[in-house]
């Protein structure tokens, strides 16, 4: 007998993707609904701030960063798919869902992935040439720009504007960077590493400008300039905001959902309301493996979540938590950004770094535990060290494996050295 149960899903992107993936690969066959605020099918976003922003030949097109087919989705995962349509609002006990369009969609489980809203300036909404990158339209109006050879101003050296200032720079354009604090990514990765990221702009001749905050973009319906508060201005002709990213949870106020930073769950990504779960940017959940609650903005996190709260909506008196070594990437230039764990850190051991070492393996001391470790170039040791957070590796042992990895590769390189006849 097929199971009469409505599976709504409000988000179409990664983590409200995975959740259907999830339920339909755990057997649930009954109804399934997914709605999205976007009119595009679910899509990728790291690749907006970087392939996709690649200088191409005229006429080509940059590669479809779109998950699965329409038919896909609706033929083989058999789902009802209502794009372009935010939902507006939620009442847990008629447990419906309302759109802006005035429909209403009723369920029996609901996953919340509504992720997060790129942070826009204030007062230049109006101002032509001024985007964020969060979405595949932002992603085409600033490749446009970059098409048009704009000149090019970044306002907020995060992981997207760097990425986004390695784009341009690709290109052969002169793109400024600014950021209003002394370090980018102190939160990201604490204030020793941050200066480390930062300097790989510096040396790729980046024009980084830190502790400078924007008093105002000007323009006349068309951005023409930033002006910084020690009276300094920047022609542009693009202005990206890349100023992080706010919970998408506006559509639930009065819903009874509990709200702060995110939607609030339990370890299980359950939000303590019959029926509700939430997963990716938007969940604020008990991450088991730090014992502390955690939202991440990590693509990894956003893919496993979904597929956990689906299962757990489908099967509650049976949960399974969700705990995890958070871990993203990043790329900029040539090269490849990672981080696993947390950055909480109570003293930072550089064990390898670029200049001597052609890579950077930074190890975070918590108490006594390894608690997160910032790689450069080190695809293949990354994953090697997320195993050591999960397992609780004491921060002398962790020290001791990343000194004998780095003794190991000194010797591997020393015996392909060619020998001179
Ligand atoms: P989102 O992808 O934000 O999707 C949420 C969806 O819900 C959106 O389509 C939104 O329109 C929709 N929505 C919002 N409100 C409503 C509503 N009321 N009703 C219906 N639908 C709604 N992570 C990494 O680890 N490494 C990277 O290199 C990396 N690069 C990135 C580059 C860019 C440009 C961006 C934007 C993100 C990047 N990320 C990266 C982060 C990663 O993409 C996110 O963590 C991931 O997309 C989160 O997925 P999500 O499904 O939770 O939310």
């Amino acid at each position: 007998m097929s199971d009469s149960r409505h599976l709504v899903v409000v988000g179409a992107s990664l983590a409200g993707l995975r959740a259907i993936e999830a339920a339909r690969a755990d057997g649930f066959d009954g109804r399934i609904t997914l709605i999205g605020a976007e009119p595009h099918l679910p899509y990728d976003r790291p690749p907006l701030s970087k392939a996709y922003l690649d200088e191409l030949p005229v006429g080509q097109e940059p590669e479809s960063t779109v998950f699965r087919s329409e038919q896909m989705l609706t033929d083989d995962l058999n789902v009802e798919v209502l794009l372009g349509v935010p939902a507006s609002g939620l009442d847990t006990a008629a447990r419906v869902v309302s759109l802006s369009d005035g429909r209403v969609v009723d369920y029996d489980l609901l996953v919340i992935a509504t992720g997060a809203d790129a942070r826009r300036l204030p007062g230049t909404d109006n101002l032509a040439g001024v985007h964020t990158l969060r979405t595949l339209d932002d992603a085409v109006a600033v490749r446009a720009a970059l098409d048009a050879g704009a000149r090019t101003v970044i306002i907020g050296a995060g992981f997207i504007g760097s990425e986004i200032a390695s784009g341009a720079h690709k290109r052969g354009l002169s793109p400024v960077l600014i950021e209003a604090l002394p370090t980018p990514l102190v939160r990201a990765v604490g204030e020793e590493m941050g200066a480390e990221l930062a300097a790989l702009h510096t040396r790729n001749g980046i024009d980084l400008r830190c502790g400078v905050p924007v008093a105002s973009i000007e323009g006349n319906g068309h951005v023409e300039r930033v002006v910084l508060a020690d009276g300094s201005e920047i022609p542009a002709d693009l202005v990206v905001v890349g100023a992080g990213a706010i919970p998408g949870t506006a559509w639930l106020e009065g819903s009874g959902l509990t709200v702060d930073n995110g939607v609030v769950c339990d370890e299980n990504m359950w939000t303590g309301i019959d029926g509700i779960y939430a997963a990716g940017d938007v969940a604020r959940w008990h991450n088991a493996t730090f014992d502390r609650p955690m939202r991440l903005e990590h693509w990894t996190s956003a893919a496993e979540q979904g597929a956990i709260a689906a299962r757990n909506a489908l099967n509650p008196s049976t949960p399974k938590p969700y705990a995890t070594v958070p871990y993203f990437w990043s790329d900029w230039y040539d090269v490849r950004i990672q981080f696993v764990g947390s950055t909480n850190a109570d003293e930072i051991v550089v064990v390898e770094d670029l200049d001597t070492d052609g890579r950077l393996v930074a190890l975070y001391r918590e108490g006594d535990r390894l608690g997160g470790v910032l790689t450069v170039n080190g695809q293949t040791e990354i994953m090697k060290y997320r195993g050591q957070i999960l397992k609780r590796a004491s921060f002398v042992d962790a020290v001791e494996f990343a000194e004998k990895r780095k003794a190991a590769r000194a010797n591997a390189s020393r015996e392909t050295v060619p020998t001179p006849s």
